[in-house]
Protein backbone atom coordinates (compact mmCIF):
# COMPACT_ATOMS: atom_id res chain seq x y z
CA UNK A 1 0.00 0.00 0.00
CA UNK A 2 1.41 3.12 -0.50
CA UNK A 3 1.40 6.73 1.72
CA UNK A 4 -0.89 8.94 0.76
CA UNK A 5 1.24 12.38 0.90
CA UNK A 6 1.62 15.25 -1.69
CA UNK A 7 3.84 14.59 -4.34
CA UNK A 8 6.43 17.37 -4.16
CA UNK A 9 9.26 17.34 -5.92
CA UNK A 10 12.37 17.93 -3.97
CA UNK A 11 14.35 20.55 -6.50
CA UNK A 12 16.50 23.16 -5.53
CA UNK A 13 14.89 26.31 -7.12
CA UNK A 14 12.44 25.57 -4.28
CA UNK A 15 14.94 26.50 -1.61
CA UNK A 16 16.09 30.21 -2.77
CA UNK A 17 12.28 30.35 -3.34
CA UNK A 18 11.65 29.74 0.27
CA UNK A 19 14.63 32.15 1.65
CA UNK A 20 12.72 35.07 -0.82
CA UNK A 21 9.67 33.69 1.10
CA UNK A 22 9.77 33.48 4.75
CA UNK A 23 14.13 35.09 4.88
CA UNK A 24 13.44 38.06 2.40
CA UNK A 25 15.09 40.63 4.28
CA UNK A 26 18.14 38.59 5.79
CA UNK A 27 21.67 39.67 3.94
CA UNK A 28 24.50 38.44 1.69
CA UNK A 29 27.32 40.25 1.78
CA UNK A 30 29.86 39.89 -0.40
CA UNK A 31 33.46 41.21 -0.91
CA UNK A 32 33.22 41.73 -4.56
CA UNK A 33 35.77 41.11 -7.01
CA UNK A 34 36.26 44.44 -8.00
CA UNK A 35 37.01 45.33 -4.68
CA UNK A 36 34.04 47.00 -2.57
CA UNK A 37 31.83 45.19 0.00
CA UNK A 38 28.09 44.72 -1.78
CA UNK A 39 25.13 43.81 0.30
CA UNK A 40 22.06 42.10 -0.90
CA UNK A 41 19.11 40.20 0.43
CA UNK A 42 17.75 36.92 -0.29
CA UNK A 43 14.86 38.72 -2.19
CA UNK A 44 17.04 40.94 -4.40
CA UNK A 45 19.09 37.31 -5.13
CA UNK A 46 16.06 35.67 -5.82
CA UNK A 47 14.68 38.25 -8.76
CA UNK A 48 17.99 38.32 -9.93
CA UNK A 49 18.28 34.93 -10.43
CA UNK A 50 15.46 34.54 -12.40
CA UNK A 51 16.49 37.45 -14.80
CA UNK A 52 19.22 34.94 -14.96
CA UNK A 53 17.05 32.17 -15.59
CA UNK A 54 15.48 34.43 -18.52
CA UNK A 55 18.75 35.39 -20.44
CA UNK A 56 19.57 31.76 -20.47
CA UNK A 57 16.32 30.45 -22.14
CA UNK A 58 17.12 33.91 -24.38
CA UNK A 59 19.58 32.06 -25.57
CA UNK A 60 17.76 28.74 -25.86
CA UNK A 61 19.56 27.05 -22.82
CA UNK A 62 17.38 23.43 -21.80
CA UNK A 63 17.16 21.24 -19.22
CA UNK A 64 20.24 19.09 -19.15
CA UNK A 65 22.36 21.81 -20.52
CA UNK A 66 25.76 22.14 -18.80
CA UNK A 67 25.90 25.79 -17.78
CA UNK A 68 29.65 26.53 -16.35
CA UNK A 69 31.15 29.15 -13.28
CA UNK A 70 34.13 29.78 -13.41
CA UNK A 71 33.89 32.57 -10.33
CA UNK A 72 34.94 32.78 -6.44
CA UNK A 73 32.47 33.12 -3.74
CA UNK A 74 30.27 35.73 -4.45
CA UNK A 75 26.68 36.88 -4.32
CA UNK A 76 26.25 37.20 -7.83
CA UNK A 77 28.03 33.25 -8.24
CA UNK A 78 24.51 32.49 -6.03
CA UNK A 79 22.24 34.16 -8.23
CA UNK A 80 23.63 32.55 -11.62
CA UNK A 81 23.81 29.28 -10.17
CA UNK A 82 19.87 29.23 -9.18
CA UNK A 83 19.40 31.09 -12.39
CA UNK A 84 21.07 27.76 -13.76
CA UNK A 85 19.11 24.86 -12.22
CA UNK A 86 16.10 26.86 -11.67
CA UNK A 87 15.23 26.11 -15.31
CA UNK A 88 16.40 22.69 -14.95
CA UNK A 89 20.24 23.17 -16.88
CA UNK A 90 23.26 21.84 -14.98
CA UNK A 91 25.59 24.44 -13.13
CA UNK A 92 28.92 23.10 -13.89
CA UNK A 93 31.35 24.57 -11.12
CA UNK A 94 35.28 24.85 -12.87
CA UNK A 95 37.97 25.21 -10.27
CA UNK A 96 40.73 28.14 -11.49
CA UNK A 97 43.26 26.44 -9.35
CA UNK A 98 43.19 23.37 -12.36
CA UNK A 99 45.89 23.39 -14.79
CA UNK A 100 44.33 24.69 -17.90
CA UNK A 101 44.73 21.50 -19.61
CA UNK A 102 42.83 19.95 -17.02
CA UNK A 103 40.11 22.97 -17.20
CA UNK A 104 39.84 22.18 -21.13
CA UNK A 105 39.55 18.52 -20.67
CA UNK A 106 36.98 18.85 -17.89
CA UNK A 107 34.83 21.54 -20.53
CA UNK A 108 34.71 19.79 -23.39
CA UNK A 109 34.07 16.81 -21.24
CA UNK A 110 30.81 18.66 -19.86
CA UNK A 111 30.15 19.97 -23.14
CA UNK A 112 28.97 23.04 -21.81
CA UNK A 113 27.35 25.79 -23.69
CA UNK A 114 27.99 29.55 -22.05
CA UNK A 115 30.43 29.97 -18.69
CA UNK A 116 29.81 32.74 -15.99
CA UNK A 117 33.58 33.99 -15.24
CA UNK A 118 34.40 36.14 -12.82
CA UNK A 119 36.90 38.95 -13.81
CA UNK A 120 40.01 37.52 -11.93
CA UNK A 121 39.88 34.19 -14.95
CA UNK A 122 39.39 36.35 -18.18
CA UNK A 123 42.88 36.28 -19.10
CA UNK A 124 42.89 32.34 -18.07
CA UNK A 125 39.62 31.62 -20.01
CA UNK A 126 40.95 34.04 -23.10
CA UNK A 127 44.00 31.34 -22.51
CA UNK A 128 41.42 28.10 -22.65
CA UNK A 129 38.69 28.89 -24.72
CA UNK A 130 40.16 28.62 -28.71
CA UNK A 131 40.47 24.72 -27.43
CA UNK A 132 37.00 24.57 -26.02
CA UNK A 133 34.26 24.25 -29.25
CA UNK A 134 31.32 23.76 -27.29
CA UNK A 135 31.20 27.04 -25.67
CA UNK A 136 28.83 29.50 -27.26
CA UNK A 137 29.11 32.46 -24.83
CA UNK A 138 30.47 33.64 -21.74
CA UNK A 139 29.09 36.33 -19.32
CA UNK A 140 32.05 37.99 -17.66
CA UNK A 141 30.46 39.01 -14.19
CA UNK A 142 30.81 42.80 -13.52
CA UNK A 143 28.93 45.65 -14.63
CA UNK A 144 29.10 48.03 -17.73
CA UNK A 145 31.75 50.50 -15.96
CA UNK A 146 34.32 47.33 -14.99
CA UNK A 147 33.75 45.29 -17.57
CA UNK A 148 37.43 44.98 -19.57
CA UNK A 149 38.61 45.21 -23.62
CA UNK A 150 38.44 41.23 -23.97
CA UNK A 151 39.30 38.81 -26.67
CA UNK A 152 36.86 36.90 -25.38
CA UNK A 153 34.21 36.21 -28.93
CA UNK A 154 30.64 36.74 -27.51
CA UNK A 155 31.06 37.98 -24.32
CA UNK A 156 28.74 40.14 -22.79
CA UNK A 157 28.49 41.79 -19.73
CA UNK A 158 26.46 40.12 -16.71
CA UNK A 159 24.71 43.69 -15.11
CA UNK A 160 23.91 44.70 -18.48
CA UNK A 161 22.21 41.43 -19.14
CA UNK A 162 20.08 41.40 -15.93
CA UNK A 163 18.99 45.12 -16.44
CA UNK A 164 17.79 44.11 -20.02
CA UNK A 165 16.24 40.53 -18.78
CA UNK A 166 12.61 40.18 -16.33
CA UNK A 167 12.12 38.78 -13.22
CA UNK A 168 9.55 37.23 -14.96
CA UNK A 169 10.02 33.39 -15.08
CA UNK A 170 8.42 29.76 -13.70
CA UNK A 171 11.00 27.41 -12.17
CA UNK A 172 10.94 23.76 -11.46
CA UNK A 173 8.01 21.65 -13.26
CA UNK A 174 10.50 18.66 -14.02
CA UNK A 175 11.42 15.22 -12.22
CA UNK A 176 13.21 15.40 -9.05
CA UNK A 177 15.84 13.21 -10.05
CA UNK A 178 17.19 15.91 -13.02
CA UNK A 179 20.32 16.77 -12.73
CA UNK A 180 21.05 20.34 -11.31
CA UNK A 181 24.94 20.18 -10.73
CA UNK A 182 28.74 19.01 -11.84
CA UNK A 183 31.29 18.89 -10.06
CA UNK A 184 34.64 16.98 -11.26
CA UNK A 185 37.01 15.42 -8.77
CA UNK A 186 40.61 16.70 -8.92
CA UNK A 187 41.59 13.53 -10.66
CA UNK A 188 44.53 12.96 -8.31
CA UNK A 189 44.38 9.73 -10.40
CA UNK A 190 43.89 9.49 -14.45
CA UNK A 191 41.65 12.17 -15.70
CA UNK A 192 39.19 13.83 -13.64
CA UNK A 193 35.33 12.62 -13.39
CA UNK A 194 32.30 14.20 -13.25
CA UNK A 195 30.01 13.92 -10.07
CA UNK A 196 26.42 14.81 -11.31
CA UNK A 197 24.30 16.06 -8.31
CA UNK A 198 20.71 15.54 -9.00
CA UNK A 199 17.88 18.49 -7.44
CA UNK A 200 17.01 15.59 -5.04
CA UNK A 201 20.24 14.72 -4.11
CA UNK A 202 21.46 18.12 -3.61
CA UNK A 203 18.04 18.69 -1.90
CA UNK A 204 18.19 15.70 0.82
CA UNK A 205 21.81 16.53 1.35
CA UNK A 206 20.49 20.37 2.71
CA UNK A 207 17.87 18.73 5.12
CA UNK A 208 21.11 16.30 6.01
CA UNK A 209 23.71 19.79 6.17
CA UNK A 210 20.88 21.09 8.41
CA UNK A 211 20.70 18.83 11.48
CA UNK A 212 22.22 20.13 14.83
CA UNK A 213 24.72 17.51 14.38
CA UNK A 214 26.43 19.11 10.75
CA UNK A 215 26.04 22.72 9.62
CA UNK A 216 23.26 23.46 11.81
CA UNK A 217 22.10 26.59 10.65
CA UNK A 218 19.62 29.07 11.43
CA UNK A 219 18.62 32.80 10.84
CA UNK A 220 20.72 33.37 13.48
CA UNK A 221 23.70 32.48 12.20
CA UNK A 222 26.15 34.88 9.95
CA UNK A 223 28.13 32.01 7.94
CA UNK A 224 31.56 32.43 5.93
CA UNK A 225 31.67 29.89 3.75
CA UNK A 226 35.58 30.23 2.55
CA UNK A 227 35.65 26.99 0.92
CA UNK A 228 34.91 27.49 -2.53
CA UNK A 229 31.22 27.07 -4.07
CA UNK A 230 33.72 24.97 -6.96
CA UNK A 231 34.61 22.36 -3.82
CA UNK A 232 31.71 20.24 -3.68
CA UNK A 233 29.11 22.80 -3.31
CA UNK A 234 30.93 24.72 -0.73
CA UNK A 235 30.29 21.77 1.46
CA UNK A 236 26.90 22.29 1.05
CA UNK A 237 26.74 26.23 2.70
CA UNK A 238 24.87 27.54 -0.67
CA UNK A 239 22.14 25.51 -0.07
CA UNK A 240 22.12 24.72 3.70
CA UNK A 241 22.95 29.00 3.96
CA UNK A 242 19.70 30.71 2.31
CA UNK A 243 16.68 27.27 3.06
CA UNK A 244 17.63 28.39 6.83
CA UNK A 245 17.89 32.27 6.58
CA UNK A 246 21.19 32.51 7.64
CA UNK A 247 23.00 35.58 7.21
CA UNK A 248 25.89 35.09 3.92
CA UNK A 249 29.25 36.65 3.82
CA UNK A 250 30.87 35.62 0.63
CA UNK A 251 34.76 36.68 0.96
CA UNK A 252 34.90 37.03 -3.00
CA UNK A 253 39.01 36.65 -4.45
CA UNK A 254 40.49 37.48 -1.35
CA UNK A 255 41.38 34.14 1.56
CA UNK A 256 44.23 35.76 3.34
CA UNK A 257 44.28 35.93 7.16
CA UNK A 258 43.94 39.91 7.05
CA UNK A 259 40.56 39.67 4.72
CA UNK A 260 39.05 36.85 6.22
CA UNK A 261 39.46 38.70 9.90
CA UNK A 262 38.23 41.97 8.10
CA UNK A 263 35.08 40.09 7.58
CA UNK A 264 34.11 38.10 10.45
CA UNK A 265 34.84 41.19 12.46
CA UNK A 266 32.91 43.82 10.56
CA UNK A 267 30.15 41.20 9.52
CA UNK A 268 29.69 39.50 13.28
CA UNK A 269 30.38 36.37 11.63
CA UNK A 270 29.10 32.88 14.25
CA UNK A 271 30.04 29.98 11.62
CA UNK A 272 33.15 29.30 8.97
CA UNK A 273 34.26 26.31 6.94
CA UNK A 274 37.21 25.74 5.54
CA UNK A 275 40.03 23.68 5.07
CA UNK A 276 43.25 23.17 7.25
CA UNK A 277 45.72 25.75 5.04
CA UNK A 278 43.13 28.56 5.19
CA UNK A 279 43.14 28.25 9.06
CA UNK A 280 46.53 28.44 9.53
CA UNK A 281 46.37 31.97 7.34
CA UNK A 282 43.77 33.10 9.94
CA UNK A 283 45.31 31.85 13.17
CA UNK A 284 48.70 32.88 12.09
CA UNK A 285 47.36 36.91 11.45
CA UNK A 286 45.19 36.98 14.51
CA UNK A 287 48.56 35.89 16.45
CA UNK A 288 50.81 38.26 14.83
CA UNK A 289 48.24 41.31 15.64
CA UNK A 290 47.24 40.06 18.52
CA UNK A 291 43.39 39.93 17.68
CA UNK A 292 40.45 38.21 18.73
CA UNK A 293 37.23 36.55 16.93
CA UNK A 294 34.55 36.46 19.48
CA UNK A 295 31.66 36.27 17.36
CA UNK A 296 33.10 33.22 15.70
CA UNK A 297 31.21 30.07 17.80
CA UNK A 298 31.83 27.54 15.53
CA UNK A 299 34.36 25.81 12.38
CA UNK A 300 34.04 23.55 9.95
CA UNK A 301 37.16 22.15 8.61
CA UNK A 302 37.60 19.03 6.40
CA UNK A 303 39.21 18.54 3.10
CA UNK A 304 42.40 16.93 4.94
CA UNK A 305 42.82 15.86 8.25
CA UNK A 306 42.64 18.16 10.96
CA UNK A 307 45.82 18.42 13.10
CA UNK A 308 45.75 18.13 16.80
CA UNK A 309 47.46 21.50 17.07
CA UNK A 310 45.22 23.44 15.07
CA UNK A 311 41.91 22.07 17.06
CA UNK A 312 43.80 22.91 20.44
CA UNK A 313 44.56 26.42 19.17
CA UNK A 314 40.96 27.36 18.49
CA UNK A 315 39.97 25.75 21.40
CA UNK A 316 42.16 27.07 24.01
CA UNK A 317 43.62 30.66 22.32
CA UNK A 318 40.34 31.56 20.48
CA UNK A 319 37.50 29.54 22.37
CA UNK A 320 35.84 28.52 18.79
CA UNK A 321 34.65 24.93 18.45
CA UNK A 322 36.17 23.03 16.11
CA UNK A 323 33.95 20.74 14.07
CA UNK A 324 35.56 18.31 11.71
CA UNK A 325 34.45 16.74 8.35
CA UNK A 326 35.28 14.39 6.23
CA UNK A 327 33.75 13.80 2.50
CA UNK A 328 34.51 14.13 -0.96
CA UNK A 329 32.96 15.49 -4.08
CA UNK A 330 31.06 12.02 -4.24
CA UNK A 331 29.20 12.61 -0.75
CA UNK A 332 28.05 16.01 -1.99
CA UNK A 333 29.66 16.30 0.02
CA UNK A 334 28.75 15.26 4.04
CA UNK A 335 29.90 11.98 5.09
CA UNK A 336 31.10 12.51 9.14
CA UNK A 337 31.11 15.29 11.47
CA UNK A 338 33.25 14.72 14.68
CA UNK A 339 30.35 15.81 17.17
CA UNK A 340 31.52 14.72 20.31
CA UNK A 341 28.58 12.38 22.07
CA UNK A 342 27.46 13.24 25.85
CA UNK A 343 30.33 10.46 27.04
CA UNK A 344 32.92 11.78 25.11
CA UNK A 345 32.27 15.08 26.30
CA UNK A 346 32.40 14.02 29.97
CA UNK A 347 36.40 12.66 29.57
CA UNK A 348 39.06 15.46 30.59
CA UNK A 349 39.42 17.65 27.69
CA UNK A 350 43.43 16.32 26.91
CA UNK A 351 41.51 12.65 26.64
CA UNK A 352 38.97 14.13 23.84
CA UNK A 353 41.45 15.06 21.54
CA UNK A 354 41.57 11.70 21.04
CA UNK A 355 38.14 11.74 19.16
CA UNK A 356 38.30 14.96 18.42
CA UNK A 357 41.46 14.36 15.50
CA UNK A 358 39.00 11.51 14.11
CA UNK A 359 36.58 12.70 11.45
CA UNK A 360 34.00 11.52 13.61
CA UNK A 361 30.45 9.71 12.60
CA UNK A 362 27.70 10.09 9.56
CA UNK A 363 24.34 11.93 10.12
CA UNK A 364 21.43 10.22 9.16
CA UNK A 365 21.56 9.35 5.48
CA UNK A 366 24.96 8.43 5.33
CA UNK A 367 25.90 4.49 5.85
CA UNK A 368 29.56 3.64 6.28
CA UNK A 369 31.31 0.22 6.31
CA UNK A 370 34.52 -1.25 6.57
CA UNK A 371 35.80 -4.15 3.98
CA UNK A 372 39.18 -5.84 3.42
CA UNK A 373 40.40 -6.08 -0.40
CA UNK A 374 38.50 -9.60 -0.19
CA UNK A 375 35.13 -8.01 0.69
CA UNK A 376 34.58 -9.05 4.26
CA UNK A 377 33.80 -6.57 6.30
CA UNK A 378 36.02 -5.55 8.73
CA UNK A 379 35.56 -5.07 12.72
CA UNK A 380 34.71 -1.09 14.45
CA UNK A 381 37.22 -2.19 16.77
CA UNK A 382 39.19 1.42 16.34
CA UNK A 383 42.14 -0.33 15.16
CA UNK A 384 41.38 -2.77 12.33
CA UNK A 385 42.06 -0.86 8.68
CA UNK A 386 39.66 -1.16 6.24
CA UNK A 387 38.53 0.56 2.79
CA UNK A 388 35.88 3.24 3.76
CA UNK A 389 32.59 2.44 1.66
CA UNK A 390 29.57 4.49 1.23
CA UNK A 391 25.83 4.28 0.50
CA UNK A 392 22.89 6.87 0.31
CA UNK A 393 21.26 9.49 -1.18
CA UNK A 394 23.84 11.76 -1.85
CA UNK A 395 26.72 9.43 -2.56
CA UNK A 396 27.82 8.96 -6.71
CA UNK A 397 25.97 6.28 -8.21
CA UNK A 398 28.08 6.62 -11.61
CA UNK A 399 30.31 9.42 -12.75
CA UNK A 400 29.23 11.52 -15.75
CA UNK A 401 29.18 9.61 -18.93
CA UNK A 402 30.21 6.58 -16.85
CA UNK A 403 33.82 7.40 -16.84
CA UNK A 404 35.23 4.29 -14.46
CA UNK A 405 32.16 1.78 -15.07
CA UNK A 406 30.39 0.37 -12.63
CA UNK A 407 31.58 2.05 -9.04
CA UNK A 408 29.56 0.23 -6.80
CA UNK A 409 29.79 -2.88 -4.75
CA UNK A 410 27.05 -5.53 -5.01
CA UNK A 411 25.12 -4.46 -2.37
CA UNK A 412 25.55 -0.19 -3.82
CA UNK A 413 28.32 0.71 -1.54
CA UNK A 414 30.66 3.24 -3.22
CA UNK A 415 34.53 2.97 -2.36
CA UNK A 416 35.98 6.22 -1.40
CA UNK A 417 39.59 5.36 -1.95
CA UNK A 418 40.28 5.69 1.58
CA UNK A 419 41.60 3.62 4.54
CA UNK A 420 39.77 4.31 7.96
CA UNK A 421 39.08 2.72 11.13
CA UNK A 422 35.98 2.85 12.82
CA UNK A 423 35.74 2.28 16.53
CA UNK A 424 33.48 1.51 19.53
CA UNK A 425 32.09 4.50 19.34
CA UNK A 426 31.14 4.64 16.02
CA UNK A 427 34.14 7.88 15.27
CA UNK A 428 35.70 6.92 11.69
CA UNK A 429 39.69 8.29 11.13
CA UNK A 430 40.79 8.01 7.80
CA UNK A 431 44.42 6.77 7.88
CA UNK A 432 45.11 7.46 5.00
CA UNK A 433 44.56 7.85 1.10
CA UNK A 434 44.60 3.90 -0.18
CA UNK A 435 47.43 5.29 -2.57
CA UNK A 436 49.59 6.69 0.09
CA UNK A 437 49.52 4.20 2.62
CA UNK A 438 53.23 3.46 3.10
CA UNK A 439 53.72 -0.41 3.45
CA UNK A 440 56.88 -1.33 5.87
CA UNK A 441 57.05 -5.03 6.51
CA UNK A 442 53.83 -6.20 5.60
CA UNK A 443 52.23 -3.71 7.61
CA UNK A 444 50.46 -0.62 7.05
CA UNK A 445 51.61 2.93 8.43
CA UNK A 446 49.31 6.14 8.78
CA UNK A 447 50.69 9.30 7.07
CA UNK A 448 48.26 11.26 8.33
CA UNK A 449 48.47 10.57 11.48
CA UNK A 450 52.57 11.33 12.06
CA UNK A 451 51.86 14.09 9.75
CA UNK A 452 49.24 15.76 12.18
CA UNK A 453 52.06 15.47 14.81
CA UNK A 454 54.73 17.16 13.08
CA UNK A 455 52.73 19.42 11.87
CA UNK A 456 52.45 20.88 15.67
CA UNK A 457 56.08 21.61 15.79
CA UNK A 458 56.43 25.33 16.39
CA UNK A 459 59.11 25.22 13.43
CA UNK A 460 56.80 23.60 10.97
CA UNK A 461 54.69 25.20 8.25
CA UNK A 462 53.70 22.14 6.56
CA UNK A 463 54.56 18.75 7.10
CA UNK A 464 54.28 15.62 4.64
CA UNK A 465 54.89 11.69 5.09
CA UNK A 466 55.89 9.93 2.12
CA UNK A 467 57.20 5.99 1.91
CA UNK A 468 60.63 5.36 0.04
CA UNK A 469 61.94 2.51 -1.25
CA UNK A 470 63.57 0.47 1.41
CA UNK A 471 65.61 -3.63 0.82
CA UNK A 472 64.32 -4.76 3.66
CA UNK A 473 60.65 -3.40 4.48
CA UNK A 474 59.44 -2.74 1.56
CA UNK A 475 59.02 1.03 1.93
CA UNK A 476 59.60 3.31 5.13
CA UNK A 477 58.35 6.73 5.78
CA UNK A 478 60.66 9.60 5.58
CA UNK A 479 59.14 12.79 6.77
CA UNK A 480 59.38 16.00 4.20
CA UNK A 481 59.09 19.51 5.94
CA UNK A 482 58.79 22.83 5.22
CA UNK A 483 59.71 25.54 8.24
CA UNK A 484 58.31 28.23 9.09
CA UNK A 485 60.63 31.57 7.50
CA UNK A 486 63.83 32.34 9.57
CA UNK A 487 63.72 28.93 11.00
CA UNK A 488 67.00 26.73 10.77
CA UNK A 489 67.31 23.07 9.89
CA UNK A 490 67.87 20.46 12.71
CA UNK A 491 66.73 16.74 11.53
CA UNK A 492 66.74 15.47 15.04
CA UNK A 493 64.65 17.94 16.52
CA UNK A 494 61.63 16.67 14.22
CA UNK A 495 62.60 13.33 15.13
CA UNK A 496 62.57 13.35 18.57
CA UNK A 497 59.51 15.58 18.51
CA UNK A 498 57.50 12.58 17.72
CA UNK A 499 59.09 10.06 20.48
CA UNK A 500 56.08 8.75 22.60
CA UNK A 501 53.36 10.10 20.42
CA UNK A 502 54.06 7.05 17.61
CA UNK A 503 54.91 3.34 17.36
CA UNK A 504 58.44 3.33 17.40
CA UNK A 505 58.38 1.52 14.04
CA UNK A 506 56.49 4.56 12.85
CA UNK A 507 59.36 6.52 13.15
CA UNK A 508 60.48 8.38 10.08
CA UNK A 509 63.86 6.98 8.95
CA UNK A 510 64.72 10.46 7.52
CA UNK A 511 63.53 14.10 7.49
CA UNK A 512 63.89 15.97 4.30
CA UNK A 513 63.64 20.03 4.01
CA UNK A 514 62.15 21.70 1.31
CA UNK A 515 61.77 24.94 0.26
CA UNK A 516 57.61 24.53 -1.30
CA UNK A 517 55.15 21.28 -0.43
CA UNK A 518 53.32 21.56 -3.39
CA UNK A 519 49.58 22.14 -2.79
CA UNK A 520 46.51 20.35 -5.06
CA UNK A 521 43.56 22.50 -6.31
CA UNK A 522 41.14 22.33 -3.61
CA UNK A 523 44.07 23.35 -0.93
CA UNK A 524 45.48 20.13 -0.11
CA UNK A 525 48.86 18.32 -0.23
CA UNK A 526 49.78 17.13 -3.39
CA UNK A 527 51.42 13.62 -2.63
CA UNK A 528 51.70 12.29 -6.00
CA UNK A 529 53.57 16.11 -7.12
CA UNK A 530 55.65 15.50 -4.26
CA UNK A 531 56.95 11.86 -4.41
CA UNK A 532 57.38 12.84 -8.18
CA UNK A 533 59.46 15.59 -6.83
CA UNK A 534 61.53 13.51 -4.71
CA UNK A 535 61.69 10.35 -7.08
CA UNK A 536 65.84 10.34 -6.92
CA UNK A 537 65.56 10.55 -3.02
CA UNK A 538 67.15 7.53 -1.65
CA UNK A 539 66.83 6.78 2.26
CA UNK A 540 70.21 7.12 3.85
CA UNK A 541 72.05 3.45 4.33
CA UNK A 542 72.60 3.57 7.57
CA UNK A 543 68.66 4.74 8.08
CA UNK A 544 68.17 2.35 11.66
CA UNK A 545 64.91 1.03 11.20
CA UNK A 546 63.65 -0.27 14.47
CA UNK A 547 61.93 -3.78 13.89
CA UNK A 548 58.21 -4.37 14.97
CA UNK A 549 57.62 -4.33 18.43
P1 LIG B 1 39.90 15.58 -4.51
O1 LIG B 1 40.69 16.49 -3.60
O2 LIG B 1 40.43 14.19 -4.61
O3 LIG B 1 39.34 16.15 -5.73
P2 LIG B 1 37.75 15.84 -2.72
O4 LIG B 1 37.90 17.29 -2.49
O5 LIG B 1 36.45 15.27 -2.98
O6 LIG B 1 38.56 15.37 -3.86
O7 LIG B 1 38.52 15.13 -1.54
C1 LIG B 1 38.09 13.99 -0.92
C2 LIG B 1 39.16 13.38 -0.08
O8 LIG B 1 39.73 14.32 0.82
C3 LIG B 1 38.65 12.29 0.80
O9 LIG B 1 38.49 11.08 0.09
C4 LIG B 1 39.73 12.22 1.87
O10 LIG B 1 40.84 11.48 1.44
C5 LIG B 1 40.15 13.65 2.00
N1 LIG B 1 39.50 14.26 3.15
C6 LIG B 1 38.43 15.04 3.18
N2 LIG B 1 38.14 15.44 4.43
C7 LIG B 1 39.07 14.88 5.24
C8 LIG B 1 39.34 14.90 6.65
N3 LIG B 1 38.60 15.60 7.50
N4 LIG B 1 40.38 14.18 7.10
C9 LIG B 1 41.16 13.47 6.27
N5 LIG B 1 40.97 13.43 4.94
C10 LIG B 1 39.94 14.12 4.43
Amino acid sequence: MLGLMQDWPLTVDRILDHSKNWHPRREVVTRSVEGPIVRTTYAEIHGRAKRVSNVLKGWDVKVGDRVATLAWNTGRHIEAWYGIMGIGAVCHTLNPRLFPEQLIYIINHAEDRIIFVDLTFVPLLEAILPHCPTVERVVVMTDAVTMPATKLPKADCYEALLEGASEDCVWGGFDEQTACGLCYTSGTTGNPKGVLYSHRSNFIHTLLGMQSTVLGPSPKEVILPVVPMFHANAWGIAFAGPASGAKLVMPGARMDGAAIYELIETEGVTFSAAVPTVWQLLLAHLREHNLKIPTVKRVLIGGSAVPESLIRAFNDEFDVEVLQGWGMTETSPIGTLSTLTPELLALPYDEQMKWRIKQGVPPLGVELKLKNYAGQEMPHDGSTYGRLMVRGPTIAGAYFKDEGGDILDHEGFFDTGDVSTIDEHGFMQITDRAKDVIKSGGEWISSIEIENIAVGHPKVELAAVIGAAHPKWDERPVLVIKLKPGETQDKQEHLDFLVGKIAKWWMPDDVVFVDDIPLGATGKIDKKLLRERLKDYRLPAAANTPERV
